[in-house]
């Protein structure tokens, strides 16, 4: 029997950071050691489904999150011609759950976080390079030739992950076989109206959009292709051509995007492992279970992991016990949504005309009754967390 006292963690991207906060809300000092010289994340924005807004409400973070990020009304899907696939309400969650789905700026959010980071020594500049572990405590080695001993050690480091190369070994992710392309652009609200959420449908490309401030609009332009390609100038050109006869606003918020603020990604994945820890050592988001942006919850799965860690070792002695209790009750849950993820995403990347047609007709079918069911199911998850103000 060992009861936590203090963890270090392994990246401060949102996993690590809301790690952290739900750690020293648990009485668990946590050392957040972080490879980046300073605390941040890219541009882009990101949807936080109400499961993960019940988990950061029960940090006490969601005042702030939704001072900043816009309610979500209806999440709409459509084809390239503007024609209408199938529309969620999920305007109706926080009636029903008490939070609701937002959406927020990456930045915005890595804000929040360090704002419930009290009592948290946050080291930048400083990586993980491995570490030891025996029956008393981990040890870390970092890369500035110097070691910290610790309770536990958690590899939020993403999906390249050092801690998980040293636990699973150094497999490289599945490339899921399209690239995408996100950006910020500035428009009116006339034009973007609050709570819009939009995923239009092409052949072997997709566009996404919604609001994330007040006429502030991120946006993801997706398309097959191989991986390790670079942009230069005049990317903003070819990805408007890949758009080109698009229904509006696709054009409009491409023409009104800096381009400084455009970020080129190769989609990757893991299939789901039969185990992420080892003793005291455990994993966390995308070092844990990287699933791709299609089902819009490797993020609010992080955010999830970090409330389960922290009630596992709150109501444990034993480190091992906890880690491995944490470990058990998270994997079904992420498994199930990194398949999920990944099947999505080969669906929407169908190019063949006659698949398609027959995705719409199927996305026409069911969309908006049976997969909205199952996306309320996955958010109703979060209810373990709710207030009792907000469990009706
Ligand atoms: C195109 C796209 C769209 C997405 N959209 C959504 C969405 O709408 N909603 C959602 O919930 N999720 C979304 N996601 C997924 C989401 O971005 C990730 O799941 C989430 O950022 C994972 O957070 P993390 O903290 O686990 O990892 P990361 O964000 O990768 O953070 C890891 C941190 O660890 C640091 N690090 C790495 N190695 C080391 C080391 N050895 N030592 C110390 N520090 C280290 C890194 O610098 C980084 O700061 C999307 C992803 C993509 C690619």
């Amino acid at each position: 029997m060992a009861t936590a006292r203090h963890a270090i963690i392994a990246g401060g991207g949102i996993g690590g950071l809301a790690a952290a906060v739900a750690l020293n809300q648990a009485g668990i000092r946590a050392t957040v050691y972080e490879r980046g010289e300073d605390l941040r994340v890219g541009g882009a924005g990101l949807h936080l489904w109400t499961n993960a807004m019940l988990a950061l409400e029960s940090l006490g973070l969601t005042d702030a999150v939704r001072k900043t990020a816009p309610v979500q009304e209806f999440c709409e899907f459509r084809t390239w011609r503007g024609e209408l696939l199938a529309s969620w309400p999920v305007g109706e969650f926080v009636d029903r759950y008490g939070q609701p789905t937002v959406a927020i700026a990456r930045s915005a959010l890595h804000e929040v976080l360090q704002t419930g980071l009290t009592g948290t020594e946050v080291r930048t500049g400083t990586a993980l390079t491995g570490f030891d572990q025996d029956a008393d405590g981990v040890t870390a080695r970092l890369s500035d030739g110097s070691t910290h001993r610790a309770d536990l050690l958690v590899g939020a480091d993403g999906i390249g992950s050092a801690v998980r190369a040293q636990l699973l070994g150094n497999t490289p992710p599945r490339y899921a076989g399209y690239v995408a392309w996100r950006g910020i652009a500035d428009l009116g609200s006339e034009v973007i109206p609050a709570g819009s959420f939009r995923s239009i449908f092409g052949r072997g490309t997709r566009f996404v959009y919604y609001d994330i401030a007040p006429g502030r609009v991120h946006w993801m332009s997706v398309e097959n292709g191989p991986a390790g390609g670079a942009d230069g100038p005049g990317v903003l050109e070819s990805i408007a051509r890949r758009h080109l006869g698009w229904a509006d606003p696709v054009q409009r918020i491409i023409t009104a995007t800096d381009e400084s603020t455009v970020i080129r990604t190769d989609i990757v994945d893991r299939a789901p492992d039969a185990h992420w820890g080892q003793g005291r050592v455990t994993l966390l988001g995308d070092a844990a279970h990287p699933m791709s942006f299609n089902v819009g919850q490797g993020a609010c799965q992080a955010i999830e992991d970090a409330l389960v860690l922290a009630e596992r070792l709150r109501t444990d002695d034993s480190v091992p016990a906890a880690l491995a209790a944490y470990e058990d009750e998270r994997k079904p849950r992420t498994a199930s949504m990194q398949k999920a993820a990944n099947i999505l995403g080969k669906l929407g990347s169908w190019s063949n005309p006659l698949a398609v047609g027959t995705r719409h007709l199927l996305m026409r079918a069911g969309w908006e009754r049976g997969a909205f069911k199952a996306i309320e199911a996955d958010v109703r998850y979060g209810t373990r967390w709710a207030s009792p103000a907000g469990r009706t």
